[in-house]
């Protein structure tokens, strides 16, 4: 019987060498192990991966082709929907999609879905990619904002429709959190999130960077000047959170944001670049979710000792199981019902030392779990040379703020529907712009939803 077969493990680096360098983690599955993996499969006639799926690949479709040894026909099968497996593949949170309904899941382990697509996408990258197939030229220009992925999978849709796409792009490099956010470790950038970008650049699509819409460029000149028949705000949610407390504008406090953007976009951590970064000995990160392990990961491959304080207790991180895991085998400490009241410094300014206080779990509040509530005079100090604050980020109001007719939310998301139109004709957003900080999956799937109705709306021009 096919689901007697264990899952099959995938190969990582040893956690005490990757612990010091900034290679990848995980080595992916080689053919036999992929092919082993994927006759565990049922196939089943009613697929509950699919439907758990936001981008709906047809899952047992590609494991089938993996299973047979036809890996160029399962890549196929999963470009259909995807234009970024490789990077799906590695940082989807499967175990919650996918993976989480999948019937194997019940009595035993799910088929491992995001290691077979990673596999799959490799093999179709080292071996020549997908060919791509678009429809001829219509004629119209849609402009699209932000590269991240919102960004890249609208306009891989839209190009295929015949679309002529340009991506207009803030910063140097293309590809959003996927560049400046997801460390290097989890995300190759160059032999991954490149080959991907430029898998939609073959489409036709031209990427503006060094771009920013709201100073460069307007909505309001694209649509009325430039020619462009509809806009996609794909721009993301990059504006960081700070707690408010004392001492947060020392020397040596970073946003998770600036710190991981500095080491992934501006290659803090490579000898042979000019920007490096300062974390000292010693280095605190505040929050629990998959940005705060990034960043603790990062600052202790800079040879930093590191320290998670989260609020909360184990069960309540809203982090991947997987990075919590590979966190804790790095050798991150983790503070637990902990949360910082003053960050203090020493006579020249520098971060010296963060003061928490002990929380205990209360009731619980709108989210469902329960708040953390501070016991009284238990204050106390932890040594550390850097804080690191990873609280969450919202949209940056730069777009809203220059576009007429846009409205947002009180948590400055734009507000649109579920295809994806604004409150403004014309012009369509989706990803964290629209929904805050989210996944790539879902960013993916907001894109391409918001294609399909810009190509409804064209018609009616
Ligand atoms: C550190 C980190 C780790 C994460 N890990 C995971 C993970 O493991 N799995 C997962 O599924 N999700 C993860 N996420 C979340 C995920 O990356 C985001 O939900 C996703 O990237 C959102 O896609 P997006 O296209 O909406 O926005 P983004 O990826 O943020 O891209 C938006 C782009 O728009 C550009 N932009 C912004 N304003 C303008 C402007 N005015 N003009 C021009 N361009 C502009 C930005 O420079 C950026 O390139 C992580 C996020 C972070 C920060
Ligand atoms: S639910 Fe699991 S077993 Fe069924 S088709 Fe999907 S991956 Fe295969």
């Amino acid at each position: 019987m096919a689901n007697k077969i264990p899952r099959v493990p995938v190969r990582e680096q040893d956690p005490k060498v990757r612990a010091t360098n900034f290679d990848e983690v995980c080595y992916g599955y080689n053919v036999e192990e992929a092919q082993l993996e994927a006759s565990r499969c049922l196939n089943c006639k009613n697929p509950r991966c699919v439907a758990a799926c936001p981008v709906s690949i047809n899952i047992p479709g590609f494991i089938a082709k993996v299973n047979e040894g036809d890996f160029s026909g399962a890549a196929e099968v999963i470009a259909m929907d995807s234009s970024l497996p490789a990077i799906c593949g590695r940082v989807c949170p499967q175990e919650t999609q996918c993976e989480g309904s999948c019937i194997l899941g019940i009595k035993g382990e799910p088929v491992a879905i995001g290691k077979l697509e990673r596999f799959v996408a490799d093999w179709s990258r080292e071996n020549g990619g997908v060919k791509p197939q678009t429809a001829p030229a219509n004629g119209r220009k849609i402009a699209v904002i932000g590269s991240g992925p919102a960004g890249l999978a609208c306009a891989s849709d839209l190009a295929k429709l015949g679309y002529e796409v340009t991506i207009f792009e803030a910063l140097h490099r293309p590809g959003g959190v996927l560049v400046y956010g997801i460390p290097e470790f989890r995300l190759p950038k160059d032999e991954v999130v490149e080959a991907e970008i430029n898998a939609v650049r073959a489409l036709g699509v031209k990427i503006e960077t060094d771009v920013v819409v709201g100073r460069t460029v307007t909505i309001d000149s694209l649509l009325d000047d430039e020619g462009f028949s509809a806009v996609f705000i794909g721009s993301g949610a990059g504006l960081p959170k700070f707690m408010g407390i004392p001492g947060e504008n020392l020397n040596g406090v970073f946003s998770a944001n600036e710190f991981l953007t500095r080491n992934n976009l501006m290659k803090a951590y490579r000898s042979d670049y000019m920007t490096p970064i300062h974390t000292g000995d010693k280095v605190v990160v505040v929050g629990g979710g998959n940005v705060a392990m990034d960043a603790a990961r990062t600052a202790l491959r800079l040879g930093a000792a590191t320290t998670i304080v989260y609020r909360r207790t184990e069960t309540e991180l809203p982090a991947r199981r997987e990075e919590v895991h590979h966190a804790k085998e790095e050798g991150i400490e983790f503070a637990m019902l902990t949360n910082p009241v003053e960050i203090l410094g020493d006579e020249k300014g520098w971060v010296r030392a963060i003061k928490c206080i002990r929380m205990e779990l209360g009731e619980p509040d709108e989210s469902g779990r329960r708040s953390p509530v501070a016991v009284p005079g238990s204050e106390f100090e932890i040594e550390t040379d850097t804080v690191i604050m990873s609280l969450g980020t919202s949209p940056n109001p730069l777009i809203a703020r220059t576009t007429g007719g846009l409205d947002t939310n009180r948590r400055g998301c734009i507000v649109a529907d579920e295809a994806g139109a604004t409150t403004r004709p014309g012009v369509f957003a989706g990803g964290d712009a629209v929904t805050g900080a989210a996944t790539v999956i879902l960013a993916m799937g907001a894109g391409r939803k918001a294609a399909a109705a810009i190509h409804e709306y064209v018609k009616t021009l």
